[in-house]
């Protein structure tokens, strides 16, 4: 069994440490909300006061931050994870972050001699409590290898994606996807309630047909055809709007360092922001249906 260091155990790495705590590792958690650390100790894991304390001398250290800015300064700061882990420490950053700052931190991690993983996750809140995370991991083999078992005790199934930075490529890409998607299937059923078609005729259709997708199947933007749906339950997150917009920012950021065309993609961030900006961020992605279906029904 590891020991790990575990940083930011907010919504998504609470439910995390408390499972590699449950499978038998020795976690030792840190986060500035006492609240977030009464949770964590509750769930098993130890409360260190600093980051330094919180890595030193450990087998592995996670974290899961907000965005780069803090995956960042955890790491390069004075007193930060680089300066104080124990020379054979395997870093695995699980946050959503840009993939230049993704890769800038596994850059200066390296330069002390050290492995660091990429490893976004998919899954959400449910899928960190009930162990079942989807990870995709860039960064070396042998250091995604090493990871394996931490991995597995927090999810079901893991990615290797390729060099530093890939995993939050391949995050980056899913969730552009996914944003394009809903906001397709909402414009969908707009349409159809326009054009006087059954809500519940569509959804027969399109969910057999080649307008299929996870935004139409599972996460339903319109109340009825998929019961379990947040338009079932008034758009309870689920994966919030707040969320899917900061993800397709860094889908946007990324495009433009790279020179990617991505106009379906810049089109789903400006109307997310809109929506947030109207105060709805905190509901379920596929809220944006009241939005661009208003007045459809
Ligand atoms: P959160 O805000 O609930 O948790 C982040 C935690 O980091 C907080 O408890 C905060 O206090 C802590 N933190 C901030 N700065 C810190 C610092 N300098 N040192 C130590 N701790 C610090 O956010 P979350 O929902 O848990 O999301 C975390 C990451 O996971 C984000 O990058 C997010 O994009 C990603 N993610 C979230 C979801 C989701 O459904 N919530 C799904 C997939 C990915």
């Amino acid at each position: 069994m590891a020991t790990i260091g575990f940083i930011g155990v907010g919504n998504m790495g609470g439910p995390m440490a408390a499972n590699l705590a449950k499978a038998g590792h020795a976690v030792i958690v840190f986060d500035p909300v006492p609240a977030a650390m009464e949770r964590a100790r509750a769930a098993g894991c130890a409360a260190a006061a600093s980051i330094a304390e919180t890595v030193v001398g450990r087998d592995a250290v996670i974290t899961m931050l907000p965005s780069g800015a803090e995956v960042i300064a955890v790491h390069a700061g004075e007193g930060g994870v680089l300066e104080s882990c124990a020379p054979g420490a395997l870093l695995i950053d699980c946050s959503t972050i840009d993939v230049a700052a993704a890769r800038a931190v596994a850059a200066q991690a390296a330069e002390r001699g050290l492995a660091m993983l990429d490893a976004p996750v998919s899954g959400g809140v449910r899928g960190a409590a009930a162990a079942t995370l989807t990870f995709m991991v860039g960064g070396a083999a042998e250091a995604v290898a090493r990871a394996g078992p931490l991995l597995e005790a927090m999810g079901k199934t893991v990615v290797h994606t390729g060099a530093s930075g890939s995993g939050q490529a391949a995050k980056i890409c899913n969730n552009m996807i996914l944003g394009v998607s809903m906001i397709a299937v909402a414009e969908a059923f707009a349409l159809a309630d326009r054009l006087g078609l059954d809500r519940q005729v569509l959804f027969d259709v399109a969910s057999r047909s080649s307008g299929q997708c996870w935004a139409l199947t599972t996460n339903c933007p319109v109340p009825g055809p998929m019961p379990a749906s947040p338009a079932n339950h008034g758009y309870r997150a689920g994966f919030t709007a707040a969320m899917m917009l900061k993800d397709l920012r860094l889908g946007q950021q990324a495009a433009g360092q790279v020179g990617a065309a991505t106009p379906l993609g810049a089109a789903a961030t400006a109307l997310y922001a809109l929506f947030c900006n109207g105060d709805h961020g905190a509901e379920d992605f596929s809220a944006i249906f009241r939005m661009v279906g208003a007045g459809s029904a």
